[in-house]
């Protein structure tokens, strides 16, 4: 295994801009105030330890309480496309790309996604949804899945992973009426783009990731079947209780997967109160979710370390 050039050469080009802090000259706590070189030069076990739960439950909160139910296409959705996007830019983001959808019903929704370069242009997407199922508020299905994946977002944003990573945030996840195809409307829509399904690497949704005793990775059985099984290994390696083999489509990996991109669905079961109004954000454990972002670095990871000197 090779030193990443990459990182090399960017955690060069930072060391030269940013010394090591004498400690001499600073004031009692200053030295908090910039990032440090681990941060930057960084490591699987570097993000790993850089996890806060307590962000990803105010996550949750802001979502599921302050924002509540989440319909595709109407305000309650639209707040959360404008957290997302806002937090994404907290983190030092630059390109945060809105793409519009237009529902069955005639509503407007909207994907929000950043793309964080990797040592290789393919592309590893993550995603989660965003809107919720009425009348549940959705603090599991799926705020959950998006308070991991802002964090994942946070914790790789100064590292250099070996894929470049899409942290995709899907609008329109949840069926919109009785009409069996009227769900998946993000997922789609990205995945009908086929310039970006060949640039792609592997896709994973993170769906209901708060709630449960179970993990379970999953996919259609329709595409190359890796991208589960090393997260599946992954899980194992780290005794975390995880099932595989069912083959399930109800998430947003089931448009990749069509378009020939390993693909995989990471979630806790069971929720009793699925799309059930008593979906809140109490419920949620917060260990399940910390569980949920160092698999995703430790899977990412497993494909080539992120850094190796
Ligand atoms: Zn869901």
């Amino acid at each position: 295994m090779g030193i990443p050039i990459r990182a090399l050469i960017y955690c060069t080009i930072f060391l030269l801009l940013h010394p090591w802090p004498s400690g001499i000259l600073e004031a009692p706590g200053e030295q908090n105030k910039q990032p440090s070189h681990l941060e930057i030069c960084t490591s699987a076990d570097d993000l790993i330890s850089s996890i806060e739960p307590d962000r990803m439950l105010a996550h949750i909160a802001q979502l599921a309480d302050e924002y509540g139910i989440r319909t595709a296409g109407t305000a309650g959705e639209r707040l959360a496309a404008n957290y997302v996007a806002a937090m994404l830019e907290g983190y030092g983001y630059s390109a945060i790309t809105t793409e519009p959808i237009t529902l069955d019903n005639g509503l407007a929704s909207r994907n929000i996604y950043a793309d964080l370069p990797g040592e290789n242009p393919e592309i590893i997407l993550i995603g989660a949804h965003l809107d919720s199922k009425p009348p549940s508020p959705g603090a599991n299905d799926n705020a959950s899945g998006v308070a991991v994946l802002l964090e994942l977002a946070r914790v790789f944003k100064d590292a250099v992973p070996p894929y470049t990573i899409r942290f995709a945030f899907f609008g329109a996840e949840e069926m919109i009426d009785s009409h069996v195809e009227h769900h998946h409307y993000g997922s789609r829509n990205m995945a009908g783009d086929s310039g970006l399904i060949r640039q792609m690497y592997a896709a994973a949704s993170i769906d209901m990731v708060g709630v449960g005793t179970e993990l379970w990775i999953d996919n259609m059985g329709e595409s190359d079947d890796f991208w589960r099984q090393l997260i599946f290994d992954t899980a194992g390696e780290m005794d975390l209780p995880v099932h595989t083999g069912e083959h399930r489509a109800w998430s947003d990996h089931e448009a990749f997967e069509y378009s020939g991109v390993p693909s995989a669905w990471i979630h806790w079961r069971d929720d009793p109160e699925y799309h059930r109004e008593t979906d809140t954000s109490d419920r949620i454990n917060p260990d399940l979710l910390v569980s949920t972002v160092e698999l995703m670095i430790r899977a990412i990871d497993a494909i080539q370390p992120m850094r190796n000197f």
